[in-house]
C-alpha cells in the first residue's frame, strides 16, 4: 500500500523483483476480502512498479465461490501488461476460515483458464520453484499456479523464512520457530542455530500430515500468513 512512498529506496538498495498480494480486481470484493477500501491505491502502486521496470509477481489466493470467477480477468491483465500472476491454492491458516470446498486445485484453475484461453504455453520451472509457470501465447505477462494442497512440491523447497520479530521458520506450516534475534543481540554466533533449524525441516508440509488432505480442518498454527510474511 505504501510502495509509492518507498520506490526511491527500492531503487537505492537495488531491488529488482517485488511480490504483492491482490486477491481481487474488483473494488468491492477487495474491500470484502481485506477489510480495506484501498484497491485503487494498491493497483496504482502495482502499475507504478511495472512502469518503473520491476519484475512484479501478483499473488492471488483462489477461493472457490469468492473470487474464482476473476481468474480470467487476471489472465486478461497479462495480455498487454508484463505482470506475473501467481494463483495460489487456498491453504489452512489461522483465521482464514479454511474449508475443503473453498479449494480450487491446480487442475481446476488450469481448466478454468483453458476454457477461455486454449493457447497456453508451459514455461520452464527452476529446480526449486514453488510455482508451475505458464503463459498465454502472445501475452506480455505470465501466470503460474502454486499447488501446495493438491500437488505439494515440498521435495524441491529450499525456502526459509525470517519473521519481522527475528524468528526463523523452516516451512510455511511449521509448528515451531527458532528465536535468532535474542542470541544475535547477545553477540552470539547464530550460524549453528540456522543449521539446526534447517536440519529440522520436515519432508512435507511442516510434518503436519500423513497425507496432504488431513490438513482440511487445521487452523492450529500459531501465526497467520500475514504474521509469517507470506
Ligand atoms: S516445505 Fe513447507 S514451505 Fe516448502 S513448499 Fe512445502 S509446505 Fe511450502
Amino acid at each position: 500500500m505504501f510502495i509509492d512512498s518507498f520506490i526511491d529506496t527500492f531503487k537505492q538498495v537495488g531491488l529488482k523483483s517485488v511480490n504483492i498480494s491482490l486477491d481481487s480486481l474488483d473494488k468491492a470484493m477487495f474491500h470484502t476480502l481485506t477489510g480495506r477500501d484501498e484497491f485503487t491505491k494498491v493497483h496504482r502502486n502495482i502499475m507504478l512498479l511495472i512502469d518503473s521496470g520491476y519484475h512484479v509477481k501478483v499473488n492471488m489466493v483462489v477461493m472457490n465461490g469468492y473470487n474464482d470467477h476473476e481468474i480470467t480477468s487476471f489472465i486478461e491483465w497479462t495480455e498487454k501488461t508484463p505482470v506475473h500472476i501467481r494463483f495460489i491454492e487456498f491453504m489452512p491458516f489461522p483465521g482464514n476460515h479454511w474449508r475443503p470446498e473453498k479449494l480450487m486445485t491446480f487442475k481446476d484453475i488450469l481448466n478454468s483458464i483453458s476454457e477461455t484461453f486454449p493457447n497456453i504455453e508451459k514455461l520452464e520451472d527452476g529446480k526449486h520453484d514453488t510455482a508451475k509457470k505458464f503463459k498465454v501465447h502472445g501475452h506480455l505477462g505470465t501466470f503460474a499456479v502454486i499447488s501446495t494442497m493438491s500437488e505439494p512440491f515440498c521435495g524441491g523447497c529450499n525456502r526459509l523464512r525470517l519473521t519481522s520479530d527475528g524468528k526463523m521458520r523452516n516451512c510455511l506450516f511449521a509448528n515451531n520457530e527458532m528465536d535468532l534475534l535474542t542470541p544475535l543481540r547477545k553477540g552470539e554466533d547464530i550460524t549453528k542455530l540456522i543449521h539446526q533449524n534447517l536440519a529440522g525441516k520436515y519432508y512435507m508440509l511442516g510434518g503436519n500430515v500423513e497425507t496432504e488432505w488431513e490438513l482440511h480442518q487445521t487452523e492450529s498454527h500459531e501465526r497467520t500468513m500475514m504474521g509469517i510474511g507470506g
